[in-house]
């Protein structure tokens, strides 16, 4: 079981093999997004990885219009939802198809960041095929 400091290299690791993987804490079992190196529920650094099942709910999402950067602006308008992914935690990701509050995704690691690194997007149930 990789320690705190490995979480974040555990979640990029998992996104090169097409697997979204997230943190749960061993003290609490509270269940968060990778990049934290302590829980956030109760402060412990006994942090494990997991490796979700990519179910999940999409609680929030926005249209971006004026994007960040050059990268971003190419793609412009898009989607970008939080997430609650079954196992109990949040993601933020792009979202391939029209979004809605409420509506279940499966989340795959098929975008790309501006490095060429690849990327959870949620794809609307009937999108993706
Ligand atoms: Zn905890």
């Amino acid at each position: 079981m990789p320690g705190s400091s490995d979480t974040h290299e555990a979640y990029l690791a998992g996104c090169r093999r097409g697997e979204l993987v997230f943190s749960r804490c061993a003290a609490c079992r509270h269940a968060q997004l990778a990049a934290f190196r302590v829980c956030v529920a109760c402060g412990t650094t006994e942090l494990g990885t997991e490796v979700s099942a990519g179910n999940g709910t999409i609680a929030s999402f926005t249209i971006v219009h004026r994007a960040p950067s050059d990268f971003f602006k190419a793609r412009a308008p898009y989607a970008l939802a939080l997430v609650d992914l079954d196992e109990g935690f949040r993601a933020m990701m792009g979202v391939r198809g029209q979004p809605a509050i409420g509506e279940r995704v499966t989340v795959a690691i098929s975008g790309l960041g501006p490095a060429g690194e690849p990327l959870p997007e949620a794809w609307i149930e009937g999108e993706r095929r």
